[in-house]
């Protein structure tokens, strides 16, 4: 299986992720836990380039699709093909966010470019941490405050307005697949966040 965590900067993915990953290898299930953009050697370096470079965000869309391909090939498709679970941190629906929603990429070159990059490959759920986007910008401040002015990338210096048109991007994704993803309401306590995911992937593959 193939679950995915999406969401604005902020929403408190990590913990989840962490909590999902871990109580899948408690199930015995081998689970290969991993993020984009990253995932890869040259993925991770594409990560770093894209975080601290101004770009046209037609470059940004096509750096992180080849990232994104990288990793499917090398890390994803194999991962799944010998039978574990993938666990990633943000996936397609984040550059149909990010770069066409947040940066304004025209969708049918976003479409085109996505069909080559991901070859039909999809997610069997998304997770879809959701948000207001003054709240997720609270958050950041916070993180950024504990964790130096070194965490603080190029995105994370984006306006309220960018962060609302990512987050209506999303919840436009999911709202065209409601089978497919969960969206969460990531101002709930983390515990019970945890216990939603947890209790979505029992009653799918567990039950
Ligand atoms: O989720 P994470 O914090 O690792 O994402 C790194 C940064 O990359 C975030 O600030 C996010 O806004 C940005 N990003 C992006 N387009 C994507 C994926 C992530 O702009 N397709």
């Amino acid at each position: 299986r193939f679950l995915v965590f999406e969401g604005i900067d902020g929403a408190g993915k990590s913990t989840q992720i962490a909590a999902l990953s871990e109580w899948l290898q408690a199930q015995g299930v081998a689970t290969v836990t991993t993020r984009e953009p990253g995932g890869t050697p040259v993925g991770e370096a594409i990560r770093t380039l894209v975080l601290t470079h101004d770009m046209h965000a037609e470059t940004e869309l096509m750096l992180i699709c080849a990232a994104r391909r990288e990793h499917l090939l090398t890390v994803i498709d194999p991962a799944l093909a010998a039978g574990r679970w993938v666990v990633c941190d943000r996936f397609a629906d984040a550059s149909f966010a990010y770069q066409v929603g947040g940066r304004g990429v025209d969708r049918e070159r976003f479409r085109q470019l996505d069909e080559w990059t991901r070859s039909g490959r999809q997610p069997d759920l998304v997770f879809l941490f959701d948000l207001p986007v003054a709240a997720a910008a609270k958050r950041r401040a916070n993180r950024d405050l504990s964790d130096g002015p070194s965490a603080c990338d190029r995105f994370e210096r984006e306006s309220e307005a960018f962060f609302a048109a990512v987050r209506a991007a999303y919840l436009a994704r999911a709202a065209q697949d409601p089978e497919r993803y969960c969206v969460l309401d990531a101002q709930l306590p983390p515990e019970r966040l945890t216990e939603i995911v947890l209790a979505t992937v029992a009653q799918r593959w567990f039950a």
